[in-house]
């Protein structure tokens, strides 16, 4: 597999974009929007010369890694030559299924289709194609470049191969991939979501504070993140939508968003993208603050 495309290039569209770049592969970047790829690209030469600066890259490498990348507004042209397509476009069934169904006919028949979904089935998404047996998920975490993980999702129908390529290609990106079943969160959401919601029940309850908790987890439980600003940094829309995936794919009342993150996300306070989730981010700073609402 040499030729990649990567659908949708918002936050994990171009971390994706720029880790099979970083590696040799071709990557053909497509978006339906053209400031989408502009700043897409901006953000990928950042963060290399985040890693140059690291000494983890040199310059040249940098610039073999943007050689690599070409961007397109048309999928029809963008993956017409694709060997394996990784779809990062937004978290909407009917967006994703679309996009399948379109892949379906443009790619070559051995063409593998992967999504980067959160939360969505993989075996919904390939039973709108011809080729379920070759469509698979590819859950890489944000952000892309640093995290090792890639949670591989095997749809009802994925053929063992294709799950043996896709393992092949991630250990070659130098990540480490984990075989899951399709079930409703996947594994990764189906323990962190309840998590974060029972964070949310303990401030809603009154049983702590917003920085009360996330030193309980952190300090206690040794997590670099406390579960409340991990949902901030996630963004409090993706807790909420991947909740009511798994409260509605399992019908069971212990996965029932917490009241309080329904008010937030109503309200438009939806973390860090927003500026205020459960604390405030000023623009270029990383310093925490408690937002006005939850402060005592
Ligand atoms: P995002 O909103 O940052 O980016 C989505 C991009 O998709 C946008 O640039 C949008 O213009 C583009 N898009 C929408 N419809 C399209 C179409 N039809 N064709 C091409 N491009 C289209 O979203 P994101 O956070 O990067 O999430 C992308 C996917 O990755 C989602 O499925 C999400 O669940 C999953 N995911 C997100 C995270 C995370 O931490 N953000 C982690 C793991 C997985």
């Amino acid at each position: 597999m040499k030729n990649i495309t990567v659908i949708g290039s918002g936050t994990m569209g171009n971390g994706i974009a720029h880790t099979f770049a970083q590696f040799g592969f071709n990557v053909s970047l497509v978006d339906i929007s053209q400031p989408a790829l502009d700043k897409a690209l901006a953000t990928i030469s950042k963060n290399i010369d985040r890693q140059v600066a690291k000494g983890t890259v040199t310059e040249t490498d940098k610039t073999n890694t943007l050689n690599n990348i070409k961007t397109f507004t048309a999928l029809s042209e963008g993956a017409k030559n694709a060997d394996l397509v990784v779809e990062a476009a937004t978290e909407n069934i009917e967006v994703k299924l679309n996009i399948f169904r379109e892949l379906d006919k443009i790619c070559p028949v051995n063409t593998i289709l992967a999504s980067n979904t959160s939360s969505i089935s993989i075996t919904k998404i390939g039973s709108v194609t011809k080729r379920a047996d070759k469509v698979i998920g590819m859950h890489f975490m944000n952000p892309v470049p640093v995290m090792k993980l890639v949670e591989v999702i095997r749809g009802y129908s994925t053929s063992n191969e294709v799950n043996d390529l896709i393992f092949a290609i991630s250990k070659k990106l130098n990540k480490v991939p984990v075989e899951v079943n399709d079930y409703p969160g996947f594994v990764a959401n189906r323990i962190l979501m309840p998590m974060i919601n029972e964070a949310i029940y303990s401030l809603y309850e009154g049983v702590a504070g917003v920085e009360e908790i996330d030193t309980v987890m952190k300090l206690g439980m040794a997590h670099p993140m406390g579960p409340l600003q991990l949902a901030d940094f996630i963004g409090l829309d993706v807790c909420l939508s991947i909740l009511k995936v798994l409260h509605d794919g399992f019908g069971n009342p212990k996965y029932a968003p917490c009241p309080l993150l329904v008010n937030m996300v109503t309200a438009g306070h939806l973390g860090v993208k927003s500026g205020s989730g459960f604390y405030k981010y000023a623009a270029g700073s990383k310093e925490l603050i408690v937002a006005d609402r939850f402060r005592k």
